[in-house]
């Protein structure tokens, strides 16, 4: 057994994201300025983005992306159970209604049947979450988006450098054929956070078309016609006006510069995930007490988590023992996610029971969430399979 904690998902910070902040730091702008446009520019490249907007998490790209669509009280917003709370969080701040439905089997992402059960003459839109970097079923929620006027919110604060049918999650028009020469309007929002693929710290990027992102711009900074680098540096002009209650959560050149850095070993980074996501797949092919994630033929998973499912009538231990044991073999682990049904909030306000979503709760009751991250060597990886290996053996039934 290991004689250290393995942590569950550290960040890995280089001398050139350090040098990157230092540079800003030493220079005369240090909040949303010119290391902001340029990493916004190059995430624009990168995921193949008509327009993008940094601001300071993925939940405040969200956010700035369900304001500059318009939606507010007596809306209704499609989403999944089965993800972070933030998801659906945005969507009761704006005063609108979120619609919780349930996943599919393999995947765990939205199930488009479930949607379009959903749909209302008060549904505004879907907010579709590529859970694990696992994108979703686009063609059929972008079918179903194009049939009823609805917008798409991708939640892609684990899909950056996925791809759904060669196309890159952020991209637009996503979806071919139906996507492409329909009204769909479109929007998906990325996190930087600590434990995400590429992290500024705290960080977020909304990527779709430039009309919506202008719009986010404005609700991103106060409501104010021009941004703070416009109206002080020499060619800028001090006047504004302020055309809506905006919000408060632009990006610093702080955070650009770690991203600007990250963003250049990203495909680097994305390698080595899949090598660690290879060893484990075929390391527990023959464990007949877990499931290994799926990948569908037609997309590449982004792979920020690697979640077993435990198939709980082969052993004498539920998943909270699992975890344990994990950690009693110094191997971090976690859960993703608690379904949002279950908690208290929008239990008690919506009235949800367990079995409202069976897939999901089912699901989560056997989800456990192994390390996968750019810190861990060969070594880790494998001390991690020999701790799970043991558990499965030792509490076999
Ligand atoms: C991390 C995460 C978010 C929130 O991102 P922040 O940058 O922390 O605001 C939203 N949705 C999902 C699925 C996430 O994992």
């Amino acid at each position: 057994m290991r004689d250290t904690f393995l942590s569950f998902s550290p960040p890995l910070i280089g001398e050139e994201e350090i040098a990157e902040v230092i540079d800003t730091l030493h220079s005369d702008w240090i909040t949303t300025g010119p290391k902001a446009r340029r990493f916004e520019q190059e995430f624009v490249e990168f995921v193949g983005a008509p327009a993008a907007l940094a601001v300071s998490s993925g939940t405040d790209a969200m956010l700035v992306g369900l304001a500059a669509l318009g939606v507010g009280p007596g809306d209704e917003v499609i989403t999944t159970s089965l993800t972070f709370c933030s998801t659906v969080h945005v969507i009761e701040h704006l005063g609108a209604r979120p619609v919780l439905v349930d996943v599919e089997p393999d995947t765990l992402n939205i199930d488009p049947a479930q949607v379009e059960r959903a749909i209302t003459p008060r549904t505004r839109g879907i907010m579709p979450v590529h859970l694990y970097g696992h994108p979703c079923d686009m063609d059929a929620l972008y079918a179903l988006a194009d049939e009823h006027n609805l917008f798409i919110l991708e939640d892609a604060a684990h899909a950056l450098s996925a791809t759904y049918k060669g196309r890159t999650i952020g991209s637009s028009p996503l979806s071919q054929g139906v996507g492409e020469g329909t009204g769909v309007r479109a929007l998906a929002a990325f996190s930087f956070y600590a434990t995400k693929n590429l992290t500024t710290a705290e960080g977020g990027m909304l990527t779709g078309d430039p009309d919506l992102i202008d719009q986010a711009r404005i609700w991103s900074l106060h409501g104010m016609s021009r941004d703070a680098y416009k109206r002080y540096s020499s060619e800028g002009s001090w006047f504004y006006e302020v055309i809506l209650p905006g919000f408060k959560c632009n990006m610093t050149d702080i955070q650009a510069a770690l991203g600007l850095q990250q963003l250049r070993k990203l495909p680097s980074f994305q390698e080595r995930r899949r090598q660690i996501v290879r060893r484990y797949t075929e390391a527990f092919a023959t464990c007949d007490a877990l499931q290994t994630p799926a990948e569908r033929p037609e997309v590449e998973s982004a792979w920020h988590i690697y979640a077993i499912r435990l198939n709980l009538d082969r052993l004498r231990i539920d998943r909270a023992r699992f975890i344990e044991e994990l950690k009693a073999r110094n191997i971090g682990a976690s859960v993703h996610f608690i379904p949002i049904h279950l908690h208290p909030y929008y239990r008690d306000k919506y009235g949800y029971r367990p079995n409202d979503f069976p897939v999901a709760y089912r699901e989560y009751q056997r989800l456990v969430s192994l390390p996968l991250n750019l810190r861990m060597s060969d070594a880790d990886v494998e001390d991690v399979i020999e701790a799970v290996i043991d558990i499965v053996t030792r509490f076999r039934r």
